[in-house]
């Protein structure tokens, strides 16, 4: 599991620089996978293969979630170059402009400011590089906090002391329908579905995951012409899929659905409830060492 294919930035947050992995990181990664004899497919022929029992070994399948234009600009030439498939679940608020990238907000305040003061009068210190890194770990906390919906009415008023514009990063971070159009042309990318709005599935009805979950993909067949088979859960670390929310993708009719749980597929593992290894620039070889020990 990636996420953007950029150099990260080692001034920036590390909990927001570590979804960065660079083109060279992720060439050494895998020259390194590929002389240990792991073998780079599809997210169709890794689920063929996991589901006929045969006995095939270190099957490695990319994805890259959320779809950053980075994935067209870096990934995709890069991809081209090592012949390597992967799959780009893409969130279609993105692609329309239309995200709250919160988290790039946030990094942006902790790190020009040297102490940080919410509207409730919380103070936190961001006097240096350390400090920072907590601040913006704390500060995180408390917006996942806020009630997500109108999180932007929410955000405005928590940070009502620092002038900030929250329409940042929409004209540059996400695929556009154009790049997404060329993208579907390319044999070795496959795009999959990870929802229109990346909206977290706790407290949401199931109408409401189903609407946000189909509007990406009406969106897609609308303007890219591709209907998506393949599905991402949107929700990050701790957050475990519940076999409610498998249901609930499976009824929709995905050939596959990822989920951001840690481990590696094996025979008889449900095509709707894939577990993932997220590799970042920190972490990449100590992945590679357990898979090639336990694979
Ligand atoms: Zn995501």
């Amino acid at each position: 599991m990636l996420h953007r294919v950029d150099t990260p930035d080692p001034e920036g947050i590390w909990y927001n620089q570590h979804l960065k992995m660079s083109p060279q990181t992720i060439e050494e990664m895998v020259d390194e996978a590929r002389r240990h004899k792991c073998r780079f497919v599809t997210l169709d022929e890794l689920v063929e293969v996991a589901q006929q029992k045969r006995s095939v070994r270190r099957l490695i399948s990319v994805t890259l979630d959320d779809g950053y234009r980075d994935n067209y600009t870096h990934g995709a030439p890069l991809f081209q170059q090592l012949k390597i498939p992967y799959t780009i679940y893409v969130c279609t608020k993105m692609v329309k402009g239309e995200m709250l990238y919160w988290w790039d907000i946030l990094e942006h305040i902790v790190l020009t400011n040297d102490r940080v003061t919410l509207n409730d009068g919380q103070t936190f210190d961001c006097s240096t590089k350390e400090a920072k890194e907590q601040a913006f770990l704390d500060i995180r906390e408390v917006i996942l906090r806020l009630p997500q919906d109108n999180l932007l009415k929410h955000l405005q008023k928590l940070f009502c002391h620092y002038p900030v514009d929250y329409q940042t990063g929409n004209d540059w971070l996400g695929l556009t329908w154009e790049q997404l159009q060329e993208l579907s042309r390319e044999p070795l990318a496959t795009i999959g579905n990870h929802t229109y709005s990346h909206l977290s599935f706790t407290g949401c009805t199931d109408a409401e995951i189903c609407e946000d979950i189909q509007r990406a993909t009406d969106e897609m067949q609308e303007h890219v012409g591709v209907r998506t088979r393949h599905f991402a859960f949107p929700f990050g670390e701790a957050s475990a899929v519940s076999p409610h929310d498998v249901e609930l993708v499976k009824s929709l009719g995905f050939t596959t659905s990822a989920t951001t749980n840690h481990g590696y597929v094996r025979y008889g593992t449900d095509p709707l409830e894939l577990p993932r290894l997220f590799v970042t620039e920190r972490n990449w070889r100590q992945v590679l060492e357990w898979i090639v020990k336990l694979c």
